[in-house]
């Protein structure tokens, strides 16, 4: 999608520190790092939210989570969140369907 951030970003327009590739999902180092270990997970397709998820996607966002599994192992992270900030006021600030991994250090709970 023109003028997206992460679209962009999958197609090497905009430099990233990757990951992990296949043909449905990137994964890259988050630019603004919020924990010792700090990833987003996101699908090629141009997805806006996991508030705007069809049944024909559901595919894609399964995949992601055997992605992130998989990373998780590989990377051994131990004990980890996986965060999706869902609109402006969950704070989103990138409309491009996104799963933050976070890992390295301890989590509180609630959120702010
Ligand atoms: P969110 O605020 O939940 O929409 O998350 C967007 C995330 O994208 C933030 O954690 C940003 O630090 C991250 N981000 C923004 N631009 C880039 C970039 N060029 N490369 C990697 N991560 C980015
Ligand atoms: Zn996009």
């Amino acid at each position: 999608m023109a003028d997206c951030l992460f679209c962009k970003i999958i197609s090497g327009d905009i430099p990233s520190n990757k990951i992990y590739e296949d043909d449905k999902v990137y994964a890259f180092h988050d630019i603004d790092p919020k924990a010792p270990t700090h990833f987003l997970v996101i699908p090629k397709e141009h997805i806006v939210s996991c508030g705007e998820v069809t049944e024909e996607q559901e595919a894609v966002v399964g995949h992601i989570f055997s992605v992130i599994t998989k990373l998780a192992k590989e990377m051994n992270l131990g004990d980890f969140r996986v965060v999706s900030n869902c609109g402006e006021s969950a704070g989103q600030t990138v409309f491009h369907l996104h799963f933050h991994v976070l890992a390295g250090r301890n989590f509180t709970w609630p959120p702010g």
